[in-house]
This record gives C-alpha cells, sequence and structure tokens, in this order.
C-alpha cells in the first residue's frame, strides 16, 4: 500500500552538559540497532571516562584548524574554548544504507545543521532545574569550579534555544527520557512526508474472488450442520 523512503533519519540530539544526554543516547542506541552514533572530533582535553575514537576523536587545535581547511567538517564550532566537528565521513553513506544517524551536537551546530538538513529531528534534553544539572556536573568531577561555572552560563543561555527545536524532553528519570525520545523517532517514521509511493495492490477481480471463495466456504459450512 505504501512505500515509504529507504534511507535512515538524520537525528540532532542537543542538551546543556550535565542533563544526562549520554545516557539517553546510550539507552536509544541499545533499543534500536539501526541506528548509529557520529563520532565527533575535538580539540578539547581527553576526560578520564572519554574513550578516544569512540567517545570524541582527539586532536590539537591546530590539527583541527588543518581540517577545516581541509573541508572535513559538515559543521563545526568553537564551544566553551575547545573545537567540536561533526566529520562529513559516513553520516551519508549511513543514512543512504536506511541507517538513523544521531548527532550529539550543541546549539549553534545544531542550528547550521537545519539549513542543510531542515527535514532532520531536533530533540532538545533538558534537566529538571539547573541546580540538579550543577549538582550532576559537580558529581562528574571533571570539571573545575570556573569551568562548571562557564558550563551554568552557557546552559542558562542554551535553554533560550528550545524553542527553535521539534522537540524538547526532560530528563528527570532516564528509563522515561528515553523512552520519549525513542517514541518521538518511532512517529517520525510514520509522517507522510516520509511516504514515496501509494499504491492500491488488489484488483477489483481479486475482491470478487475473496467474496466468491468466502460463499464457498459458507456453503461447506452448511454440509456440515447438515451431517451433524
Ligand atoms: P563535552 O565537552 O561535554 O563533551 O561537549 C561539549 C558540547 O559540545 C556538548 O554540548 C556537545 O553536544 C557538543 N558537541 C560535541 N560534538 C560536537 C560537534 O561535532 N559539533 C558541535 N557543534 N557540537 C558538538
Amino acid at each position: 500500500m505504501i512505500k515509504e523512503k529507504k534511507s535512515g533519519q538524520l537525528i540532532v540530539i542537543s542538551a546543556p552538559s550535565g542533563c544526562g544526554k549520554g545516557s539517553v543516547i546510550n539507552g536509544l542506541l541499545k533499543k534500536n540497532k539501526n541506528m548509529w552514533l557520529s563520532v565527533s572530533t575535538t580539540s578539547r582535553k581527553i576526560r578520564q571516562n572519554d574513550i578516544p575514537g569512540v567517545t570524541y576523536n582527539f586532536v590539537t587545535k591546530e590539527e583541527f584548524e588543518k581540517l577545516i581547511k581541509e573541508d572535513f567538517f559538515l559543521e563545526y564550532t568553537n564551544y566553551v574554548g575547545n573545537y567540536y566537528g561533526t566529520p562529513k565521513g559516513s553520516i551519508r553513506e549511513k543514512l543512504n544504507e536506511g541507517i538513523d544517524v544521531i548527532l550529539e551536537i550543541e546549539i549553534e551546530g545544531a542550528s547550521n545543521i537545519k539549513k542543510l538538513v531542515p527535514e532532520a529531528i531536533f530533540i532538545f534534553i533538558l534537566p529538571p532545574s539547573l541546580k540538579t544539572m550543577v549538582k550532576r556536573l559537580k558529581k562528574r568531577g571533571t570539571d573545575s569550579k570556573e569551568k562548571i561555572m562557564e558550563r551554568f552560563h552557557t546552559a542558562y543561555k542554551e535553554i533560550n534555544e528550545v524553542t527553535k527545536y521539534n522537540y524538547v524532553v526532560v530528563n528527570d528519570i532516564l528509563e522515561d527520557a528515553i523512552d520519549k525520545v525513542d517514541a518521538i523517532i518511532k512517529a517520525e517514521k510514520c509522517r507522510v512526508d516520509r511516504i514515496e509511493e501509494v499504491f492500491v495492490d488488489t484488483k477489483e477481480e481479486e475482491v470478487h474472488e475473496l467474496l466468491m471463495e468466502d460463499d464457498k466456504e459458507f456453503e461447506n459450512e452448511n454440509i456440515a450442520e447438515k451431517i451433524d
């Protein structure tokens, strides 16, 4: 009846640091085998929990600037003093294979992606409160007090940008937040603009035949009744 677009969906997820965005995305990847998280390149220092090549590809500031010149990035930004960029690389390839691609990027990058791919799904994750966010950052123990203050100020500004996104999910209870993001992506797959073709798959003669078959079955039932 319906032929859907085969290409995967581009999903852009943003959130201030300390919103548990990473955990939401991990949960989402566990639920969906046909989903891929793009690995960004950054010039920021490696944190304790980082795995090079998995959480990010780490390069120096100079190496990053060289990559910019080589047109390596789909988008990039300077966030809290460090470069972050989405490599063009395998994104188109994955989408063409029908795999959904997640970009975990901040708002400036998301706004650049919106210009390039307006049909992408833009999801913003919020903490239940800014106090919770600061507590989570403190608990993570990877940033200095000054850096946490800087992240708080950035988050304060970022939260006002939420209306530029298509969806907002508050990450209070992790499982609920994962379910909500998952539901958003599944609902987006049913959008009518993802339909490539609508066609009638049954001819009138076939319906006649089906109705005749029903009559025969009915007759047989009657015979059976008589024998009883
Ligand atoms: P963090 O230092 O906490 O890992 O990341 C800081 C911010 O950079 C986060 O909001 C994260 O989503 C964002 N970010 C990570 N990779 C990219 C990227 O490739 N492009 C952009 N624009 N932002 C990114």
